[in-house]
């Protein structure tokens, strides 16, 4: 794996993408591939670029601050996800630099994005982070709290794409998928951010609409 180049890595990764799909029966294209490029350099990211794959995630606002701006010059059409936890102080640089933020899950953050869409002028899609195997360790909101972090959403116009989730490592991944794709489903929500290296096949069978992919496109991070 880690001989492949970056462009075969890619293309396997959108083949088990569509063999995904295409057992669901849905279209590949339904499934955005966000790059997770976390740690990664311009000498891992560049190769993927010059390959045409557009959509990248990162898990820290000050290292995607550093890296994207030179990373994105000159280049068409890139979208830079926030995937890792969000600080409300740092809400308004987030807005002005990322094209979706994954990890929505408490009023008191919905409440600072939303200032900070309006000092920025940019909107960037938010999906509300569920912390779907109730682990106390993790980041989401509690499934029981989700209705009340969608009213608190609604209240200031926050643009909501969907819902997103990491399950509990180390145990079958699909339940918490199927309880994910519910909840989107009961509150009308479009957008499924589920599924990374080791698990996409599976949350794409069940819905997802991103899935995030890290190890399997960049190799084992150090
Ligand atoms: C790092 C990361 C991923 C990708 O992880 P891999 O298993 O290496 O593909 C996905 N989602 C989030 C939130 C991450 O931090």
């Amino acid at each position: 794996m880690t001989d492949a180049s970056p462009a075969a890595r890619l293309d396997s990764v959108r083949s088990d993408i569509a063999s995904a799909a295409k057992l669901a029966r849905r279209e590949p294209g339904e499934v955005t591939l966000i790059a997770v490029s976390k740690t990664q350099g311009p000498e891992t990211i560049t190769p993927l670029l010059e390959a045409g794959h557009r959509v990248f995630g990162e898990n820290r606002v000050q290292e995607a601050e550093a890296k994207w701006p030179a990373l994105r010059e000159g280049v068409d059409g890139v979208e830079v996800h926030l995937v890792g936890q969000l600080q409300s102080n740092k809400a308004e640089e987030a807005a002005a630099l990322f094209d979706a933020i994954h990890s929505v899950d408490r009023p008191s953050l919905v409440t600072a994005l939303a200032t900070a869409m309006e000092k920025t002028g940019r909107r960037p899609g938010c999906f509300l982070q569920v912390n779907i195997g109730d682990e106390p360790q993790k980041g989401g909101c509690a499934v029981a709290e989700l209705p009340a972090l969608l009213d608190a959403c609604r209240e200031v116009s926050l643009p909501v794409a969907g819902l997103m989730c990491i399950p509990p490592a180390e145990v079958e991944p699909a339940p918490y998928f199927a309880l994910l794709a519910k909840l989107a489903q009961d509150h009308g929500l479009a957008g499924l951010s589920m599924g990374m290296s080791g698990d996409f096949g599976t949350a794409v069978t069940l819905g997802a609409t991103h899935v995030r992919v890290a190890t399997r496109l960049f190799g084992e991070r150090s």
